[in-house]
């Protein structure tokens, strides 16, 4: 039986380390150390699996950590941007609810 935690709160902070190096607008990256899924890029991405409405899924934890700790709401269309740039962060305050076009553009600037 896999360990239950009370919350999703307590899920993403017990899969997650504190890097002691790496910082972001003054906190501490939490470097996912749980499970990783592969992108549409190939890019692996920390997710998580959980039960909705009974139904099993498979969630981006950095996305999940926006809305369960600041109750960010994503449409469709939009991405959660890393500000730290570390793909396995899913701290909260580095993390930034954006349209996908702009995400896009964001990385083609960082790439430039
Ligand atoms: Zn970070």
């Amino acid at each position: 039986m896999p360990r239950k935690y009370a919350t999703l709160e307590d899920r993403l902070i017990a899969n997650s380390r504190i890097n002691e190096t790496e910082s972001y607008g003054g906190t501490r990256c939490w470097d996912w150390v749980g499970t990783f899924g592969t992108g549409g890029r190939g890019e692996p991405y920390p997710q998580m699996s959980l039960r909705v409405n009974g139904k099993h899924t498979v969630k981006r934890a950095h996305r999940l950590a926006l809305e369960v700790f600041r109750g960010v709401v994503f449409g469709p269309d939009d991405h959660a941007d890393h500000l730290c740039r570390r793909r396995c962060c899913v701290n909260p305050m580095h993390l930034e609810k954006v349209p996908a076009a702009e995400n896009l553009a964001r990385r083609y600037r960082k790439s430039s």
